[in-house]
């Protein structure tokens, strides 16, 4: 076939726009979409000047995902002397897998001239992921700790690299899977979390939009996704048709069920009815302006202590990431 836009031989058939794109118009496709997103959400706030830029830490784990959005945010920024780009890469101790995807975070960063920092699980908390798959003492999913140790690190970090915002690499796939796992736990107060934190529009930025913005939160790094209009498989196009540094093997660990299942009735339902991902996020955002103004804002706010061990914001007296390094030592 050819493509929509010039007639070269198109690599990608997008069925929920009915397009056919050769590899420069695809690219071209997938950076737009980041500029729009990053427009959209108001990221770029009226009172960044390059006497006073903004800090944006990029989480960036050597994945596509995190290596193209690096990539694009470098390519829209690097004139722009109102934003400076910080790559902040994970490592979990998990042999055989981080090492190489830290050696493709290096060769980008390097390309790039960007700042990159690592930070350790082991000189963090004294923890390897490997071992702590080992001890188990939760009897939980491995991603299930990774996940609160990570938090706890991107949190931490980019408050000491002053960040002004921490963005990450999640595409639509991953949006609209999350969606639809909260619709089907019934989790409207997480539907309302995941508004504030980082789907909704933010407020301090020329023309903003007339709807509701997400409420600033005092406890957090305000969090964006400028990928998450971008479905997964075209991000995998774009890693390799840019020759990008990106690291494709799996981590040994990766077993989140629940959203192996969502995955699959999600690509079956892409398959029989092209779009879905889209309507889904469509409508989920909707409900979630309106799960957030309903169930956001000062009391969320109100129920946040300081964990007595370690001074993380928390509901309870210690943190979950305490809890479960002391459960860890007990072992
Ligand atoms: S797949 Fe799970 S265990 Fe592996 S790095 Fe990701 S969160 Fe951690
Ligand atoms: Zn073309
Ligand atoms: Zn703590």
């Amino acid at each position: 076939m050819e493509c929509d836009k010039c007639g070269d031989d198109a690599v990608l058939h997008a069925a929920y726009s009915g397009l056919y794109l050769c590899e420069d118009h695809l690219c071209r496709a997938v950076e737009k979409r980041v500029r729009r997103r990053i427009r959209e959400d108001g990221l770029v706030p009226d009172d960044a000047t390059p006497e006073d830029p903004e800090t944006w830490v990029i989480g960036l784990s050597g994945g596509k995902d995190s290596v193209v959005l690096t990539e694009i945010l470098h390519d829209v920024f690097e004139q722009d002397p109102r934003i400076e780009l910080v790559a902040l890469s994970i490592h979990e101790g998990i042999e055989g897998y981080r090492d190489k995807s830290l050696e493709a975070c290096e060769e980008l960063t390097d390309d790039l001239g960007i700042r990159h920092e690592v930070v350790a699980y082991a000189d963090e908390f004294d923890v390897q992921m490997d071992d702590v798959v080992e001890k188990d003492p939760e009897g939980m999913a491995a991603c299930a700790y990774c996940g609160v140790f990570r938090r706890d690190v991107l949190s931490r970090y980019a408050e000491k690299l002053g960040a002004d915002k921490l963005l990450t690499g999640h595409n639509l796939d991953d949006e609209a899977e999350t969606a639809l796992m909260n619709f089907l736990e019934g989790d409207v107060d997480q539907i309302a979390k995941h508004f504030d934190a980082s789907l909704g529009p933010f407020a301090d930025h020329d023309g903003a939009p007339t709807e509701r913005t997400r409420e600033e939160q005092d406890h957090h790094v305000p969090r964006a996704k400028p990928l998450r209009d971008v479905p997964e498989k075209e991000i995998a196009l774009y890693a390799r048709f840019r020759d990008l540094p990106a690291h494709i093997t799996e981590c040994p660990h990766a077993e989140e069920a629940y959203r192996g299942e969502i995955q699959e009735l999600m690509l079956g339902l892409e398959e029989n009815h092209p779009g879905t991902r889209h309507s889904i996020m469509a409508g989920y955002e909707k409900l979630a302006a309106l799960a957030a103004e309903a169930y956001g804002g000062e009391d969320s706010e109100k129920d946040f202590g300081e964990c007595e061990q370690c001074g993380a914001p928390t509901a309870r007296d210690l943190c979950r990431k305490c809890n479960l390094l002391d459960a860890l030592e007990a072992v």
